[in-house]
């Protein structure tokens, strides 16, 4: 038997189900869902994803099989909707829809009303009763079918949508303003000028034979997944190439057959704030792309908190329809246990389903969505915590604006996505994308958003749109990439040709400071102030859930008392690791450095140093009282000192006349310094093995620091020195040694002990060589993986950005290794490092310091290699507590979530 590539649904059955997502795409496995809930469903049927797979390999030909299980399937249809396909007096009219496994904006969405032609809308008008919209629908396709199969678009940015044109003079010609003021006879003239226009623009005739049709649109869907704008949206989002889309043929139903009819977007909860409202949009008299287009501003489905008094709500104006969408909407979220995305048409009164889906949602509403179906018995804990994505915190854990700043705000429009955003308007996608990569900061500003704009619209702060409503393009997209974005805000007038908006009477330009509030819908004028965000309630209790699960420890990286507060805030267990390179640079500290730099023997360094002590104590003095016993990593000097010295003449001269030495003894000391390549010269623990003073000081100011606390404030701290860049068991030796004597002289001055630890850093690979014998020495690993990433590829850190883009775009490396843990090479060389290092000490506590500690994927590595923590930045604390709990979830096996 050969394949099976079309799976029917409709009339309360399907061939396929919600599990079927692989294969039939996220649309379609839920359309089959629906029909086997018994769910009024337009039937249809999805031709695989596998298919699309095979037409690529074929080169883009279909196996010979495809044609007869797609006609079998559409007579199917057309028995269950009582028409015939290209039937001229009963005609049954489809439309094609791509559907992914994963919904993917990049790709080609929707071509209506296929099947019509000269005849059949004839057979349309009579059924219908209603000639105006027999020709409007006509006159839909041809456009349709103009744009998204045969090609037909704008040639550059400034032109407008060719059909749009037409359709303009038209209205021009019969002195009306709206679409719907055109009569059945213009239409019928459009039909026959949209279709000249595609004989002119494009050389080929606009197909009159509905099956000519539908093979068009199969094979623009099937085309659209290699298409610019869906590589360029799998490559934001890790989509593998080789998923394919499938392709939905479904038979039509009209929410623009008069006023008895509609058609909406909802979701089951608010997608905003998380809150158990039932959450939709509506258009009466429109087809489902009038809503989500922003076009017409549609309309509050209910008497929600999103409606005033003066709008008309669907449970108003069709009770009978609204209740059949409200039991279903109550079905589908008990079924799914999940906040649903819908889509409805109401046709004459009647109410079909067109699609559910899991809704995109901000992260403060997952977290609340989570937490509120665990109290109602929809989901356990550990499902709460797996629907969370680490990386989705981000957006909770950012500032937001200072309520006591002062803000200038100039226009208002929906709040469709939380969260504070300064940056400087640009208005075109690549213009975003340009400027981004000169590393400024901007909000991208539309009248509306497309597919087109995924890429300016990822770079971007966030989003300002003129039109659309809270489910248009702009607010769903923002929603999900967790951006800031004020939709609808008609105030604004954008001009783009002149780079400009204006509103009221003041302008805009592009490069100009703007700020949005999209919680509050506001937009203003500067930058506007921002505060650290207030959290508790549900996100705490979902944080102590995922701490229960997790194994791993979760420290940070912090370098004041002020970060380890932070940090301790946000589940901070300890600290992996303080740069106390950070603390030589403020005020007269860097004075003494230079000093110490400078000074010509051991003595002269020594005296040098002595002034920076008592800083550095103060320092450590106030990290461990915050830290209040948890322990606290301190890693001694690590980068070269040439990095503590000016470079510039200018400043040099000043040093020179603020230290009261000739300035060409400045120079000269630049120039012994210099060094051809820094990170790998001389720094580290070769510092300290060159100049012991440095870290018998650094040693004497933590010992001195944890043994004041005890005397002063009875507060226990657990140091645990680090010896940066050890790349020799005798390298560590030694600089242990320095340690270990500060530590006895400071202890027998105070007269009692301090519990401390001496390890080391792990970032120069031949360490995880012979990480047995430097494990024989060291009572802790913290490895770093900024350096281990640098010396393991030989990538300069300072220079790789360089180049590394291009990789990934390329796909030579799937990411930035230095954001995420390349665990296919480095990843062995800890995992090397670790084994080794236990082999000689079972017990070595081992964790990670470097930028990966605080990614995701790379906790999840680091659960799995056995890491004792992860120490990450504060803000990161959370992402790494939930990505922890995570790797556990997902090695004990699936977890319950049935639409991902
Ligand atoms: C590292 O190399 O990973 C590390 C944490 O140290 P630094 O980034 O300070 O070199
Ligand atoms: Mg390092």
């Amino acid at each position: 038997m050969s394949a099976q590539y079309v799976y029917a649904f409709g009339g309360s059955k399907a061939d396929g189900a919600a599990d079927m997502k692989n294969l039939l795409g996220g649309k379609g496995a839920n359309l089959a869902e629906m029909s086997n809930l018994g769910i009024p469903v337009p039937a249809g049927f999805t031709i695989t994803t596998e298919m699309c797979s095979v037409y690529y390999k074929m080169n883009r030909q279909y196996p010979p099989e495809l044609d007869q299980q797609i006609r079998q399937a559409m007579t199917k249809v057309e028995q269950i909707m009582g028409a015939g396909f290209g039937d001229r007096d009963n005609p049954l009219l489809v439309s094609v829809r791509s559907g992914a496994r994963v919904s993917m904006p990049g790709m080609m969405d929707t071509v209506l009303n296929l099947g019509l032609n000269k005849e059949t809308v004839n057979g349309l008008i009579a059924k219908s009763g209603n000639e105006r919209f027999g020709w409007d629908s006509y006159r839909r396709l041809v456009q349709m079918y103009g744009d998204v199969v045969l090609g037909l678009k704008p040639e550059s940015k400034e032109e407008e949508d060719p059909f749009e044109v037409v359709l303009n003079e038209k209205k021009k010609a019969r002195g009306v303003a709206l679409d719907t003021d055109l009569t059945a006879d213009d239409l019928k003239e459009l039909v026959e000028e949209f279709k000249a226009l595609i004989k002119k623009r494009m050389g080929v005739e606009f197909p009159e034979d509905p099956w000519q049709q539908l093979w068009g649109a199969i094979e623009a869907v099937f085309g659209s997944w290699n298409g610019a704008r869906a590589i360029k949206y799998r490559q934001l989002n890790g989509i593998p190439g080789d998923w394919g889309t499938a392709v939905n043929v479904q038979a039509m139903v009209y929410g623009n057959m008069g006023e008895d009819s509609g058609t909406g977007v909802a979701f089951t909860r608010d997608p905003a704030t998380g809150r158990k409202i039932f959450y939709g949009e509506y258009l009466l008299n429109a087809q489902g792309e009038d809503v989500v287009s922003g076009i017409r501003t549609p309309q509050p489905v209910n008497k929600g908190t999103q409606s005033s008094a003066d709008q008309q709500t669907l449970q108003d104006i069709m009770p009978v329809a609204y209740k059949t969408l409200e039991d279903i909407y109550l079905k589908l979220e008990k079924h799914y246990r999940d906040m649903q995305d819908i889509e409805f048409t109401i046709q004459q009164g009647k109410l079909w389903m067109l699609q559910t889906r899991m809704g995109k949602r901000t992260a403060a509403a997952a977290v609340k969505i989570a937490v509120d179906m665990v109290s109602e018995g929809l989901i356990d804990k550990r499902t709460a915590v797996s629907r969370i994505e680490p990386a989705q915190l981000d957006q909770l854990l950012h500032p937001t604006f200072d309520p006591k700043a002062e803000k200038k705000v100039i226009a208002k429009g929906l709040p469709a996505s939380p969260g504070a955003a300064s940056g400087r308007v640009v208005f075109h996608s690549d213009d975003a994308e340009e400027w981004a990569a000169r590393g400024e900061k901007i909000i991208l500003v539309r009248i509306e958003t497309s597919p087109e704009d995924i890429g300016g619209m990822s770079v971007a702060q966030g989003i300002l749109t003129a039109f659309g409503g809270m489910t248009s393009h702009a607010a769903v997209v923002a929603r999900g990439m967790g951006k800031c974005c004020v939709a609808g805000c008609g105030a604004i007038a954008i001009n783009y040709k002149n780079k400009l908006f204006a509103v009221n009477d003041l302008t805009v330009k592009e490069g100009d400071w703007i700020s949005l509030d999209g919680s509050a819908g506001e937009v203003m004028l500067g930058q506007v102030p921002t505060v650290v965000p207030d959290l508790s309630g549900d996100f705490n209790k979902l944080m102590e859930w995922a701490d229960g699960i997790r194994k791993i420890g979760v420290r940070t990286n912090a370098d004041t008392p002020n970060d380890s507060q932070v940090a301790v805030n946000f589940g901070a267990e300890g600290i992996g690791l303080t740069r106390t390179e950070h603390m030589f640079f403020e005020g007269d500290r860097i004075k003494a450095m230079r000093e110490m730099i400078l000074a010509d023997d051991v003595e002269g360094r020594k005296k040098a140093l002595a002034k920076i002590l008592p800083y550095q104590k103060d320092d450590f003095y106030g990290i461990f009282k915050v830290m209040d016993g948890r322990p606290v990593t301190i890693r001694l000097l690590d980068p070269p000192l040439h990095e503590f010295l000016p470079h510039e003449d200018e400043n040099q001269a000043e040093m020179a006349r603020e230290m009261g030495v000739p300035v060409e003894k400045i120079k000269a000391k630049v120039d012994s310094l210099h060094e051809f390549n820094p990170m790998l010269g001389h720094r580290g623990c070769r510092l300290g093995t060159t100049y012991p003073e440095i870290s018998e000081m650094q040693a004497r100011a933590i010992f001195e620091a944890a043994c004041e606390l005890k005397k002063k404030e009875n507060m226990d701290s657990h140091p645990e020195v680090m010896v940066p860049l050890v790349g020799t068991v005798g390298e560590f030796t030694d600089q242990k040694a320095v340690i270990d004597k500060a530590a006895e002289a400071v202890f027998s001055e105070h007269g009692f002990k301090i519990e401390y630890m001496v390890g080391t850093m792990i970032e120069i690979p031949r360490a995880c060589l012979v990480a047995d014998k430097i494990a024989e020495q060291a009572e802790f690993f913290s490895f770093g993986t900024n350096d281990l990433t640098q010396m393991g590829f030989g990538y300069s850190r300072d220079d790789a950005g360089k180049f590394l883009h291009e990789y990934v775009i390329k796909g030579i490396l799937p990411e930035d290794p230095f954001q995420v843990l390349d665990q296919e090479g480095i990843g062995q060389l800890v995992e090397m490092g670790i084994q080794r290092g236990r082999s000689t000490r079972p017990n070595l506590k081992v964790g990670i310091c470097g930028e990966h500690g605080g990614e995701p994927n790379s906790v999840e590595f680091c659960h799995r290699a056995g890491m004792n923590y992860v120490s990450c930045s504060p803000y990161r604390v959370p992402i790494a507590r939930l990505a922890a709990a995570h790797a556990v979830i997902k090695e004990q096996g699936k977890v319950e979530q049935k639409d991902v």
